[in-house]
């Protein structure tokens, strides 16, 4: 049996080696020494994803209930807890610090006592994830509690960690499957196509012991990661790229991967996060048009702004009507987030589903047949009513032509999929091509910034963007770009906010408006967060425009024009 104690060590070794390829040999020695038990939960752990997306447990762990467990086990006021974290960021740290202060001579693993396993922090993070009612925060509490009293300092400081999920030592899943190939001898390849067919990288470690990688297929009831798409540089050139393509709507919604096994159905999202309960009406839509004693199907869940479906539960023939448009994406996901009066929610933000491809049909795996083969199965199971529209063509103008249509009805844009191409899950390549509009990008102020966490503590790590209101001169916020940055751009942009540090607020930076950023993004939407009204979806930094002046940067009247004309989307939300 294997100690926490020797798996937090291996976190803070891993934590303070810098080189990938050193990270992933510390933790392929430490997997190879694993008994099977503790190797189906260790490489969960090491991602800080202690449950598999296939068991559908979530540990339910916030910030409130870690510090209220550990202010209980080691008798520490929460006031102390607060002003620890405000020091340091870094609840892990925190737990550590508050558990050295309990037991300032030692603690069970010193003095011979019981030592924690692997074993036993995973049983206990069972029992709070399974904890459910009205006793279930004290029930999560309670069993932490115990943890935090077991734990020296360096375990409290990953049992932390792990209960929010948050490990920071910098090994993802990537890292975790390169482990896994090292210590146990497989092909990288082996280890990735096995991840992607099942999502559980104990599983697949277990798998990987025991030479029986190869045996692992997709699992009826368990999420296997989503098809990717490539984005197409045009559609003649995508077209050039595939010969004949699949030619689809590229629907602007949002990913569904849905599984039916006689009458029972999960919904997973994008995330592969188990959101059946909040979309009944797509639950009723499957058992009632898909003709398959189990299938897994994959499409995209469109809310509806004027549908002419008459009730959410009964959907009509997936015509799409002249006056309805896709409602704006943050709709969506607040179906997909909503847990109670779900029914409610439903009828004011209804959704259609349009299916693309077929995974698993009637026991089998359909994943290495070609796409053609497969969509002729789908059109075979399901009713027309729930199926995306397809068109296989070589022209390009056929393609501009449904391209139009797509972008008139406020979609995203086209689908160009090769026909002889198998199902990869995981894989984001060239079979699958997206055609959309490019975003024009914004020049925004550099108003603010935050410091970095962990690695990154000494690096300013997102800045908070302005637009200008011309007629007050005034700069409104309109969020935070924090990707698209190296560490190597970020300790230059450190180094030059340095100087314009106006007020330092905790973590938070107020930064006299001198720079501009060149901002590409997503979508613009509303925000009732920010100054401005507005926040950039997925923004991220194309350029620092040296060049400019905070005279020249975008006013509010751009972001409010770019707003509107995205898409042609009906701008009701
Ligand atoms: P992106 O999120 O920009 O990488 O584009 C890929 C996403 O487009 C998928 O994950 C789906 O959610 C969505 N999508 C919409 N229509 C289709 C379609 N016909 N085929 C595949 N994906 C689609």
């Amino acid at each position: 049996m294997t100690s926490f104690l020797k798996f937090a060590k291996l976190c803070k070794d891993v934590e303070s080696v810098s080189g990938t390829l050193e990270k992933i040999d510390l933790v392929a020695g430490f997997l190879a020494e694993l008994d099977e038990s503790e190797l189906s939960v260790a490489p969960g752990f090491i991602m800080g994803t202690v449950f598999s997306s296939r068991s559908d447990l979530v540990m339910g762990v916030g910030p409130s209930i870690l510090y209220e467990a550990l202010a209980r086990a080691c008798g520490c006021p929460p006031e102390q807890i607060s002003s620890m974290l405000r020091a340091t960021g870094d609840p892990g740290l925190v737990a550590a610090g508050v558990v050295q202060r309990r037991k300032p001579l030692g603690f069970a693993s010193f003095i011979g006592g019981e030592q924690l396993s692997i074993s036993e922090v995973y049983q206990r993070f069972l029992a709070i994830a399974h904890a459910s009612g009205k006793r279930s925060h004290d029930t999560k509490i309670k069993n932490l509690q115990f943890l935090f009293s077991q734990a020296s300092p360096l375990e409290a400081q990953y049992i932390a960690r792990l209960a929010i999920e948050d490990m920071r030592i910098g090994v993802g899943e990537g890292g975790v499957r390169d482990a896994i190939s090292k210590a146990f001898g497989m092909s990288a390849e082996d280890v990735e196509r096995a991840y992607n067919l099942t999502n559980d990288m104990g599983l697949v470690a277990v798998s990987a012991k025991r030479g029986t990688l190869s045996e692992l297929n997709v699992i009826l009831n368990h999420p296997i990661k989503m098809m990717l798409a490539q984005l197409g540089e045009g559609i003649p050139a995508a077209l050039q790229e595939l010969g004949t393509a699949a030619i689809e709507w590229k629907y602007d919604g949002a990913r569904v991967q849905i599984h039916k096994d006689g009458q029972k159905v999960r919904i997973f999202s994008r995330r592969l996060e188990n959101v059946t309960a909040s979309l009944p009406e797509i639950v009723s839509a499957v058992k009632a048009n898909i003709r398959a004693k189990s299938a897994i199907l994959d499409g995209e869940v469109v809310a509806m702004l004027r549908p002419t479906v008459a009730t959410p539960v009964n959907f009509a023939v997936n015509e799409i009507g002249q006056d309805e448009r896709p409602m704006a994406f943050q709709e969506i996901l607040k179906r997909f987030r909503r847990k109670y009066n779900v029914e409610k929610l439903a009828v004011q933000i209804p959704l259609r589903l349009f299916l693309f491809d077929l995974i698993y049909l009637d026991g089998k795996s359909v994943i290495d047949q070609p796409l053609k083969d497969r969509r002729a199965l789908l059109e075979m199971v399901a009713d027309p009513s729930l199926l995306a529209k397809q068109v296989l063509s070589n022209s390009p103008e056929v393609a501009e032509e449904i391209y139009r249509q797509a972008l008139d009805a406020g979609h995203e844009g086209l689908m160009l999929k090769n026909p002889s191409s198998v199902y990869a899950p995981g894989k984001r390549g060239k079979n699958w091509l997206k055609i959309k509009p490019v975003m024009e990008t914004l020049d925004l102020v550099v108003i603010g910034a935050k410091w970095g966490e962990g690695r990154r503590a000494s690096l300013l790590g997102s800045y908070r963007l302005g637009c200008l209101e011309p007629e007050t001169g005034m700069l409104l916020d309109v969020g935070w770009v924090a990707t698209g940055l190296t560490d190597e751009a970020l300790s230059d942009l450190t180094e030059m906010f340095k100087g314009l540090i106006v007020v330092e607020k905790g973590m938070e930076l107020e930064l006299k408006p001198a720079v501009i950023f060149e901002v590409a993004y997503e979508e613009i939407q509303k925000s009732p967060n920010y100054s401005s009204g507005y926040a950039l979806r997925f923004p991220r930094l194309v350029a620092v425009r040296d060049d400019k002046s905070i005279e020249e940067a975008d006013t509010i009247e751009r972001v409010i024009a770019l707003y509107k004309a995205q898409r042609g989307r009906n701008s009701a939300s």
